[in-house]
């Protein structure tokens, strides 16, 4: 059994910031420009091939580890539909 709650797509992490491998999608808009979908629960990384095997990328984005945190609004929402 995996030791962290399974991603649901919500996009809610890279919505608030970028990882490493990331970056912000304008001054006024802190959310990664590589996030992709448009609803939450079919939100991806459009870098995921780019990235998923380089050093770091197991820490930070941490892909599949998914958000499990009470302070994600999104996921809560998602769970609870
Ligand atoms: S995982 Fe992908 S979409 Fe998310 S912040 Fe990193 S580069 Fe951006």
């Amino acid at each position: 059994m995996s030791k962290f709650a399974p991603c649901i797509r919500s996009g809610w992490c890279c919505q608030q910031a970028p990882c490493p491998f990331g970056e912000a999608t304008s001054v006024d808009n802190n959310a990664c420009k590589f996030l992709g979908g448009v609803e939450a629960g079919q939100h991806y990384c459009m870098k995921y091939d780019e990235i998923k095997n380089k050093i770091g990328a197991d820490i930070s984005p941490a892909f599949g580890a998914g958000c499990g945190s009470n302070l994600n609004p999104i996921r809560i929402k998602l769970l609870n539909k």
